[in-house]
């Protein structure tokens, strides 16, 4: 029997919905007859291109957490439980997670990086070791199964053209959990498209030697159209932000082409942009491990190599 209901948790961004939201919606719709959707936000229903949408409306300058899962649970109780609930992996995703968790007394599956249907039963895929073995899960107990899954598990898929049902969603009282509020916020100014839905990916690591090295990375992912990344020793090193970071504890990347200059790849790296269509790596010691898993690979120097690369796009 296939699984019967799903509900996607979409996160709202100011012009639509997030990738990773419609990563999963993509793949609840091959595992589930009925896939439902739970949002927040101002824009639901302007938003609402997929059937069946559950809005809890405008948060008011709160973080989404605690009315989001509030309203879920209650809708929980009040309709029955979904076979299982799928949350992308984000600072308000995991946030909603943990608290439907405790409303509901559910345990929660998280870092998932594949999701099958197994005779009607959600197994879920999990990397452990930095990568280098999957773990297989399922839940065994009442659902709904809450998934957490990490951002670039599935193929997005544009919303479908069908007229949405939206259902406003009401908020129980949440008493002094949901009084904190958002006094300001900051949104990181960047040029180019975003690491994560970039078609090219340049990467600098520690074999760049120090930080005013990077801005050449910088420059070559400006000439290919694409987004800046980062090894995580570079970020602890306090050369770029975190939010450059590729791997295990970062961001995960899938480009058409990734570019790794003097990173060793390690697996930890390596699990946030092996899934990449090409991954062209240069670094000076001909035995580093990202040569393991790069099309192409040069052996060389990155400041005779990055900037040659920047010359020759320049004057082309
Ligand atoms: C729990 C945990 C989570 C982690 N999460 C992440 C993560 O999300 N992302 C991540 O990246 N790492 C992560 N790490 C760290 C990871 O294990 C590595 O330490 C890190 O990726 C190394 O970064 P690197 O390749 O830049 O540096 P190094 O390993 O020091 O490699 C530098 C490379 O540059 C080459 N090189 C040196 N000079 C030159 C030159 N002039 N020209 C060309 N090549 C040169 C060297 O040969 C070497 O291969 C994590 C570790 C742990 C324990």
């Amino acid at each position: 029997m296939p699984v019967s209901a799903i509900w996607v948790l979409c996160e709202p961004t100011s012009s639509g919905v997030t990738t990773t939201s419609l990563e999963l919606l993509a793949a609840a719709r091959t595992l589930a007859t009925r896939v439902e959707v739970v949002s927040w936000g101002p824009s639901t229903a302007a938003n609402a291109e997929v059937l069946g949408v559950h809005d809890v409306g405008d948060v008011h300058g709160r973080l989404p957490g605690v009315p989001v899962a509030a309203a879920m649970a209650a809708l929980v109780q009040r309709a029955g439980a979904p076979d299982a609930i799928l949350v992308p992996t984000s600072y308000d995703g995991r946030d909603v997670a943990a608290r439907l968790s405790v409303r509901l007394d559910r345990p929660v599956l998280t870092n998932v990086t594949g999701l099958t249907d197994e005779g009607g039963a959600l197994v879920s895929e999990h990397p452990v070791f930095g990568g280098s073995l999957t773990v297989r899960a399922r839940f065994t107990g009442e659902p709904p199964g809450i998934f957490v899954i990490r951002a670039k598990s599935f193929a997005p898929e544009p919303a479908g053209s069908t007229a949405a049902a939206v259902a406003a969603l009401e908020v129980p009282e949440t008493g002094a959990t949901g009084s904190a509020t958002v006094d300001t916020s900051h949104a990181e100014e960047r040029t180019g498209p975003s690491l994560d839905e970039a078609g090219v990916v340049v990467s600098g690591g520690r074999g760049l030697g120090d930080a005013s090295a990077y801005p050449m990375i910088e420059e070559l992912a400006s000439l290919l159209h694409g987004a800046a990344g980062a090894s995580r020793a570079i970020v602890d090193a306090g050369w770029v932000p975190y939010s450059h970071q590729v791997g295990q504890t970062g961001k995960t990347v899938k480009p058409d082409v990734y570019l790794a200059f003097g990173i060793s790849g390690a697996t930890q790296h390596l699990v946030g942009m092996k899934g990449s269509r090409a991954i062209v790596a240069v670094n000076k010691d001909r035995d580093a491990p990202i040569f393991g898993i790069a099309d192409l690979g040069i052996v060389g120097d990155v400041h005779r190599v990055l900037p040659a690369l920047i010359d020759l796009l320049k004057n082309r």
